[in-house]
């Protein structure tokens, strides 16, 4: 750790606030960041697989405090991260859901329950004396920095100074999904066919309450009103507080909607922080207007060990599927003879069905359904080394960590361009088709940091489809530089 500087020489060196030694990558996107921190109001900072961005974000917040006398929230999206922050800082303050705190009344009660389920004694909005997560709360609000879910900083409206946000290119999702409506299925009974906008829109104009029940009325008038385009999602969200399943009605531009995360006034700088952000996210935050600084931090892991091999077998696009996927299949085949090691293929669905049936008589390939998802993830890491199991995954191109043994080479079999079937993905593809191109890229160089986690890992990844070559073409300014650098060209093998 650098000394620090006393305080009449200025501001100290932000990495004497580093817990531990920096990487190259960390001390370059800090160096950048603290020259950057008085000139802008958004910093974004794109940070490869690798490279810590826990201590990144952390030693921005501590230095944000002692040497410029700024609070600072540091904000991640799910509760896995959030128990990696934990790990790594347990002496920072953090606040979790309710359900993550034991109830303190638990010696006194028959079960022992967490403050979601015994928040009955809350109903006349007095918690008991020493209430843990009420505890938790009232420090949130005096802490100079803390860590939280964006759903708890979002509940307590725990605005401070600068928001720091880690995997911030999932913050544009997950600001659709708070704009966005819900159609109950307890409520409505929807049947499963509906799970798209056309659908949705043609089983309410035919449901047969159409006439009396002012909600599906309101909802008609806004599918074909045309102002605000959505996109329609099966899933589950809590009504309640209860897990239900519903329909979402996403709007897939949310530019001009209020800044809830940042609110004017409250939150005076953002940092945000992914190994997959660019200017098109900070466009579609509606964050383009203020004074925006980019760093692209070099990856941490030499190119070497992450290859991303462009061997093209055909388009795999609908319309050419019935002439690529048996070439899809003889190449996943030879890959299998080629590669004990375990390995996953990323295909949706659709494509992962017709798969299932050319890849008959591989018992090394593990197939899943919307359904089974978890459990055939579960069951495929568990699985031994020796094994050699190869997930056929569909929607997993984020999220997982297959560190090491737990994943050696993976197949991108289709570029995971959004389905044009969608009026409003149909809109953004017109409009903006560069948003349109940079949501697949954005999935496809996250999809291939997934075998490759730190720089004593290693991991090969091959990129199948044959329309990779024109999005690389027409959109390269958008491929991250740690991305790009690393796709091995047929004379460079
Ligand atoms: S308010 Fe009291 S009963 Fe409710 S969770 Fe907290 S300690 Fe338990």
């Amino acid at each position: 750790m650098a000394a620090r500087k006393k305080a009449q020489d200025g501001p100290a060196d932000i990495l004497s606030y580093f817990p531990g030694t920096p990487r190259a990558v960390q001390e370059f996107a800090l160096r950048q960041g603290e020259d950057a921190l008085s000139k802008v109001d958004v910093l974004v900072i794109e940070l490869p697989t690798g490279s810590g961005k826990t201590r990144t974000g952390y030693t921005f917040q501590r230095y944000l405090h002692k040497e410029l006398g700024l609070k600072s929230a540091y904000i991640v999206p799910t509760n896995i991260l959030m128990d990696q922050v934990q790990a790594d800082f347990p002496k920072m303050h953090s606040l979790r859901n309710m359900q993550s705190y034991d109830c303190s009344l638990y010696e006194e009660q028959t079960q022992k329950l967490n403050c979601f389920e015994a928040r009955a004694c809350s109903k006349d909005k007095k918690f008991c004396k020493g209430c843990p997560y009420m505890g938790a709360v009232r420090k949130s609000h005096v802490v100079p920095y803390a860590a939280y879910t964006y759903h708890t900083y979002l509940a307590h409206r725990l605005y401070r100074d600068v928001l720091v946000i880690d995997e911030a290119h999932l913050t544009l999702p997950l600001l659709r999904s708070m704009a966005g409506k819900r159609l109950w299925y307890h409520q409505y009974q929807f049947p499963s066919w509906v799970n798209s906008y056309g659908k949705l829109l043609r089983w309410v104009e035919k449901h047969p309450k159409l006439k009396t029940d002012s909600k599906l009325q309101m909802l008609l008038k806004e599918l074909t009103s045309g102002k605000t385009r959505y996109l329609v999602q099966r899933g589950t969200d809590l009504y309640h507080g209860r897990e239900e399943e519903c329909l979402k009605l996403l709007p897939i531009d949310i530019r001009d909607n209020p800044p809830i995360l940042w609110p004017g006034g409250k939150v005076k700088k953002i940092i945000l922080m992914s190994a997959t952000i660019n200017r098109k996210d900070v466009e579609q935050l509606g964050l383009d207007k203020r004074r925006v600084r980019f760093i692209s931090a070099p990856s941490p892991i030499p190119k070497e060990q992450r290859p991303i091999f462009f061997t093209p077998v055909g388009n795999a696009s609908f319309k050419h599927q019935e002439e690529t996927l048996p070439l899809l299949a003889s190449f996943i085949r030879a890959k299998l003879q080629e590669r004990p090691e375990k390995g996953i293929i990323h295909a949706p669905y659709s494509m992962a069905e017709k798969l299932r049936d050319l890849l008959t008589g591989e018992p090394r390939l593990l197939f899943h359904n919307q359904e089974n998802k978890s459990e055939v993830y579960q069951a495929f890491r568990n699985s031994s080394v020796e094994g050699g199991s190869v997930l056929v995954a569909s929607g997993l191109y984020e999220g997982i960590s297959l560190d090491y043994d737990a994943g050696r080479w993976q197949v991108i079999a289709k570029v995971p361009y959004a389905n044009l079937a969608e009026p409003a993905i149909a809109w953004q593809a017109e409009t903006d088709p560069e948003s349109y191109a940079w949501e697949a890229i954005k999935l496809m160089a996250q999809a291939s940091g997934r075998i490759c986690r730190t720089p004593t890992d290693w991991g090969h990844t091959f990129i199948t489809d044959s329309a990779f070559e024109r999005l690389r073409t027409d959109y390269q300014e958008l491929l991250p530089s740690w991305f790009a650098e690393a796709i091995v060209e047929e004379d460079e093998r």
